[in-house]
């Protein structure tokens, strides 16, 4: 846990936070980048065991 300074309003902001409590200015937050991409991999991973899974029924 950090501070990090708001680029909108220049307070400190714990980079905790997904957006600025005093002007509301959203953050980027590289966790959740990583959450859709996890996702993303979750998807791609399940479709391809469904081929597999439809390829070996064939
Ligand atoms: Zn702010």
């Amino acid at each position: 846990m950090a501070i990090m300074l708001c680029p909108n309003c220049q307070s400190e902001v714990s980079n905790e936070a997904s957006t600025c409590p005093k002007c509301g200015h959203p953050f980027k937050k590289t966790a959740q980048s990583m959450g859709g991409c996890g996702l993303f991999m979750l998807i791609v991973g399940a479709v391809i065991v469904a081929v597999i899974i439809l390829a070996a029924g064939l």
